[in-house]
This record gives structure tokens, sequence and C-alpha cells, in this order.
């Protein structure tokens, strides 16, 4: 071989060295920009407080609460194949000043950006997989619009609510309007395994809105545990069965209540009230992690 072969075959070769690198690259950024772990991860995020809501809206006379405060979580699950966000908080995180203070919109007050708690523990909106929302109220998608790059998993009847030319009750869908172009899965089915393992599993259980859905982990440490969105708000709802008044369709959210607790007990799983306000304040958070 003379000087010239030998170059053009070492460039040749270097090209597609290059080639492979980029590849990787970007095959990488819709994964993580930190290791992915070999069993699922739970993140709980801290996404602000409800207070001063009137007990009557979820049929309770104030006496009859231990806690009137409702938490307002976020969640990361982090599985070895990708991503998903479930739930995005209460007030946007585009609300917030320079100053990064606390900001207090009418009932809900957040003291950190859902953005600089991902970034801490090594993620941007943008290298989410997945996006699920329990249901469309404002008080669970305010961020929606920093994951339009993820993909939304969301039931047609919730999708077509959102999308209506009357805005459905107490949404903000202003802070939503750009799921409107994701790349959309619209699930069909009552359950929906998100990475086809079984692990990360969407159920749906409507009433509360017409697509409510809960989201199921199975975790090799904690066990099985049921994101249970609104499916109650309370945990004396729970115990005292009372529906509250705020219900898209209460017979639905009755039947939904039943179903979900036949499916914990048969499955052994521990469900989580996500606004329970005590029962939150006793979780590990972000950066700290379940699994
Ligand atoms: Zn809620």
């Amino acid at each position: 071989m003379n000087n010239r072969k030998m170059l053009s075959k070492a460039f040749a070769g270097l090209f597609v060295a290059l080639l492979a690198l980029v590849a990787a690259g970007s095959s990488a950024t819709k994964q993580q920009k930190t290791k992915a772990p070999k069993s699922v991860r739970l993140y709980v995020f801290d996404c602000g407080v409800i207070q001063g809501l009137d007990p009557g809206l979820f049929s309770f006379k104030k006496e009859e609460l231990a806690e009137t405060r409702l938490a307002v979580p976020c969640y990361l699950i982090v599985h070895p194949k990708g991503t998903l966000m479930w739930d995005v908080g209460v007030v946007p995180d585009t609300a917030f000043k320079d100053d990064g203070a606390a900001v207090t919109q009418s009932y809900f007050t957040a003291t950190k950006t859902l953005k600089s708690q991902l970034a801490e523990i090594g993620y941007a909106p943008s290298d989410i997989t997945y996006l699920g929302l329990s249901h469309y109220h404002a008080d669970h998608v305010a961020n929606s619009n920093e994951f339009a790059s993820s993909t939304w998993l969301v039931r047609k009847v919730e999708r077509d609510a959102m999308f209506a030319d009357k805005p459905p009750a107490l949404s903000d869908p202003k802070n939503y309007s750009e799921l409107k172009n994701s790349k959309t899965i619209v699930l069909t089915t009552d359950e929906y395994d998100v990475f086809g393992d079984g692990k990360v599993i969407i159920k749906f259980a409507p009433g509360h809105t017409p697509g409510h859905q809960v989201l199921i982990l199975d975790m090799a440490k904690t066990g099985k545990v049921m994101l249970a969105g609104d499916l109650y708000h309370y945990p004396e709802e729970r115990k005292m069965k009372r529906a509250p008044t705020i219900e898209f369709d209460k017979e639905q959210s009755l039947a939904s209540r039943a179903m979900i607790e036949a499916y914990v007990r048969k499955t052994n799983t521990q469900l989580w009230i996500e606004h329970d306000f005590a029962a939150n304040a006793k979780l590990k958070k972000s950066p700290q992690y379940y699994d």
C-alpha cells in the first residue's frame, strides 16, 4: 500500500469512529446523563402546598380533618430503559423571579422550581422520555409545557376534554397548551406497561376526571407502590368513604375506588395518596430516592 492509500484508509477509519461517537451521544440524550440504574428508582420532588381550601369541597367539616393542607409532590421514575415524569406541579417554574423566592398564587405556594430539583440529580426536562399526568386539574399540570418534547401518555377522553373549546373545570389550559403538538401515545387498555417489563404501569381509574389514572411501580427493595393521583385527597376520605364534591363523575369515582382497593389488596401494593400532607412529609425527597 502506498502512503496515499494508507492515509485515506486511516481517514476512513477515523470517520467511522466519529459517526459511532455521534450516534452514541444522540441515543444517550433521551436516556439520561447519569448512568442508567439497574432497577427502577422513584424520586419525590417538593412541588408545593395547597392551603385554605374549603374542606366542604371534599365533603368534610374542618374539625373532621387532622390536616387541611394538601401536599403537591412531583415524581420522576428512572427505569433502565428511560424516564417518566408523573405529575408536574401547581405553580409553573416560569412564575419564579430571578431571586428564587417562594411564589404564592391564590391557594397555591411553591418554594422550589421543578427544573432546579431535576438539575440537582442531573436531568433537564428535555432529557425526559415520557410525561404522565394523573389528570388535568391545575395542581398537577403546571409545568407540562416544559415537557412538550417528551412522549405524552394520556387517554383520549382526557386529552379531548383538555383541548375542548370550553376548558374543563379546575384546569389552567395555558400551562399545558404545548402538549397539543407533543408526540403522544393514546392509552386504550385499562393497564399500560410503560417500559414493557411490568415494573411501571399506568392504570385507568376514571371519575375524578374522565381519564384520571394512577401509576403502579414495582421496585426491587421498596416493593409495589401506587401513586394514586387524586383517587383520594385526604386520608380521611379513604377511611370514612367520603367522596369530594368536585368529581367529574361521582359514581364512576366510587367505582374506581372500589376497583383500586381490591387491586391493592390482591397485589400487596402500598397506596400513596399524593396530596396526603402528613404522609408526604415522611417521604424521602430527591436527591434521595426509593428503589
Ligand atoms: Zn389534586
